[in-house]
Parts: C-alpha cells; sequence; structure tokens
C-alpha cells in the first residue's frame, strides 16, 4: 500500500469529536510527506473547538507515526475563522492522485498551500516588489485566494505597499496570523524587525528566517503564496531557493543590458536547484510622458522579451516606467486594485493570468 494511503487508512481509525472518522470529518489539510519519513498536516477548526480537537491531534499523530516508513509526524491545528471543508475532503480521498514534488509544501504552515512562488530580480531596485504586489492582486483578481510573503527582508516593502502597520497576532503556540489587505494575507518581517535592523542580517539567519515566516504562519487554504525574494543571486538567495518548496519563479528585470545579465543569473540560479522559471516581467520597460502622453523607450525597450527568448523561459509582459505606478505604490493604494479600469492593472492582470496558466501547465506535467 502506498505511504499514503496507509496514513489515509490510520487516521480513519481516529474520531472527531462527533464520533465522524477523521477521514470524513472534512477538516483534514493535503497531507505532506517531506524526506526522511517526515508527515506534516493541519485539522483546520474553529477556535472554540480547540480543546476537544487537541485530544484528536495528538490521537492523530500517534496514530500516523504508527505507520511503516513514518518516523515523525507533525499535527497542526489550523484555528482559521472557518474550516474549509471542501478542499480538506478532496485531500483526505485515497484515490487522489499526489501533487507534484515543486508544489508540494514541506512545513507544517504551507499545508494548504496550493503552489508558493517566488518573484526575484539579479538586483535591486528594479521594482521587483512593486511586481510582486500587484502580480498577487493581479492573481486575487482572477479569484483565487493570495498570500504575499515579504522575504526581502534587507528591505522589507510589503507593509508600505499594502498600507499595513502593527504587530501579527499569535493564533496558538508560536504561529502567527498574518494580516490582511485588499483581500490577501500579507507577512513582512517589517511587522516584526525594524527595516533598519533588518539591514545587518547575514546569510543563515535570512535562510531561517524565511523559513520560520513559511511553517509559523497561519496561512490556512491559499492557491498562491507569492514570495518577494531578497534581491540577488548570493548565498543568502541560493539557499531561501533550496529550502522553499518553489512551484516556480518569476523573474524581474529592466530592460537595460546589465540588469539583463543580472537577470540571467536568477534564472540560472533558480534552474540550478530545479525551480521552473515562470516567465520574466520587463519592467520600467517604457517610458510614458505625463506632459505630451508620448512613449518614450529610454532604456531601449523590448530586451527582457529577446532575453526570455534566447534563454527559453516565457515572456510574461512589459510594464512601462509611469509616475503613477510609483506614486499609488508609495501610498499603499496599489494600482491593480485602485485603478483597475487604467491599462496598467489591465497588464498586472494579463501577467497574472499568464503565470496562472503557467503554474496549471507544470502540474499537469504539460511543461
Ligand atoms: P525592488 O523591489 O526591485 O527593490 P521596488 O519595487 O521597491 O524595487 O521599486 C523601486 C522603486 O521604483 C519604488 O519607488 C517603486 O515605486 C518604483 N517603481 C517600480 N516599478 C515602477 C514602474 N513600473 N513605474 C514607476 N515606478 C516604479
Amino acid at each position: 500500500m502506498a505511504l499514503r494511503d496507509e496514513i489515509l487508512t490510520c487516521l480513519a481509525a481516529v474520531t472527531a469529536p462527533d464520533g465522524t472518522p477523521l477521514t470524513d470529518a472534512g477538516r483534514l489539510s493535503e497531507i505532506v510527506i517531506g524526506d526522511g519519513g517526515r508527515v506534516f498536516f493541519s485539522l483546520a477548526i474553529a477556535p472554540a473547538e480547540a480543546p476537544a480537537w487537541e485530544r484528536v491531534r495528538a490521537k492523530a499523530e500517534a496514530a500516523v507515526l504508527a505507520a511503516r516508513g513514518v518516523n515523525s509526524v507533525s499535527v497542526t491545528l489550523t484555528a482559521e475563522r472557518a474550516p474549509a471543508p471542501a478542499p480538506a475532503k478532496a485531500a483526505a480521498t485515497p484515490s487522489m492522485p499526489a501533487p507534484k514534488a515543486p508544489s508540494v509544501a514541506k512545513l507544517a504552515g504551507l499545508a494548504q498551500v496550493r503552489h508558493v512562488i517566488a518573484v526575484a530580480s539579479g538586483k535591486g531596485g528594479v521594482g521587483k516588489s512593486t511586481t510582486a504586489c500587484n502580480l498577487a492582486l493581479g492573481l486575487r483578481a482572477l479569484g483565487l485566494k493570495v498570500g504575499v510573503l515579504d522575504a526581502d527582508i534587507y528591505g522589507p516593502s510589503m507593509p508600505k505597499l499594502f498600507a499595513l502597520k502593527g504587530q501579527p497576532e499569535i493564533v496558538t503556540g508560536k504561529t502567527l496570523r498574518p494580516l490582511e489587505a485588499y483581500g490577501c494575507k500579507v507577512m513582512s518581517i517589517g511587522f516584526v524587525v525594524d527595516a533598519g535592523k533588518a539591514m545587518v542580517w547575514r546569510g543563515p539567519m535570512v535562510a531561517s528566517a524565511i523559513t520560520q515566516m513559511l511553517r509559523d504562519v497561519a496561512w490556512g487554504p491559499l492557491d498562491v503564496l507569492v514570495v518577494d525574494m531578497p534581491p540577488g543571486t548570493g548565498d543568502a538567495q541560493l539557499t531561501m531557493a533550496q529550502q522553499t518548496p518553489l512551484a516556480g519563479a518569476v523573474i524581474v528585470s529592466t530592460p537595460q543590458d546589465l540588469a539583463l545579465i543580472d537577470a540571467r543569473r536568477g534564472v540560472s540560479m533558480f534552474r540550478d536547484v530545479g525551480v521552473p522559471i515562470l516567465g520574466l516581467v520587463e519592467n520600467m520597460s517604457y517610458f510614458i510622458c505625463d506632459g505630451c502622453g508620448k512613449r518614450h523607450d529610454i532604456f531601449a525597450h523590448g530586451g527582457a522579451r529577446m532575453e526570455a527568448e534566447k534563454l527559453g523561459v516565457p515572456f510574461l509582459g512589459e510594464v512601462p516606467l509611469d509616475i503613477e505606478i510609483r506614486e499609488r505604490s508609495d501610498a499603499g493604494l496599489p494600482i491593480v486594485v485602485t485603478a483597475p479600469d487604467g491599462p496598467h492593472a489591465a497588464t498586472y492582470r494579463r501577467i497574472a493570468k499568464t503565470v496562472w496558466a503557467e503554474l496549471q501547465k507544470a502540474n499537469t506535467g504539460g511543461a
């Protein structure tokens, strides 16, 4: 019997407080089987149910630990406001095909997250965070459940981009509840560490900070978690790319030659660690003069499209250098939600649609 089915058989013998077998109770998340027989899953409950479900959680852990090939089990109670029975039930059906490797969450906090994607750039200042924010909101506009993890701990910008302040609440133990804005769940190191301190963080600390934010945040059920990576291709970024269960990466570049060289390094870094490239975005692609309305190709636009072709990765689209994008970003009023009928919002939605299509392709083995 496959290990996943064996685990489900063990769980069928555990009962929910109302006597229903756990596999039929509609509370079970996807079961994640990590390296070395490590098993993670969560049980979705309402906060008031926690005392009754703690007993079930302990029993489930003990039951799964008895399965052959299982070396450790981590079961968490996810105190979402409302449990999400539909995906949980589907995931508990033994006949469901196991999800493909890159999108499988290896960390408990990600048990109900379908895809984790990175937004990265070869160097800082190319508009990576602006793209990550608007891409997330573009995915949200497609009706998807979206989270944003600001892993750019050298310069966290999600608190500003989403106009979020304050500290995340503790849900249980050391698990934090992400903040929420414009329908997206957002977690940033900027909520807990002030920006000045984040600057002196060293490589290994960077990697452990992101692991913690993936593991100890109650993300709940999400279709996509967008991770805004720290810029560059150094050791810290490489470790992060390795340790994060990424379904793919979006690379942001400006059209300048130097930025493109850095973008190429970004593409090869992700390829080296086996993360598929979802595509390249050309940001600050051309300039639309707010005075005359004419388009100016100040950086010889089109470089990223050509680079994408050369590298054999999808070209996701071009976003112009526009004062409105900068002003709205600085004011915490992202353009996708605050000017949804404009051309820039449409561009980001198109990029989001392509990213989602690439993720679906990768998941069905079509790419
Ligand atoms: P990175 O994350 O790569 O360091 P940011 O997203 O923080 O870059 O962007 C750097 C600056 O450029 C910010 O002030 C942002 O508002 C601005 N910016 C980003 N993209 C655009 C754009 N397409 N048009 C105008 N300004 C932009």
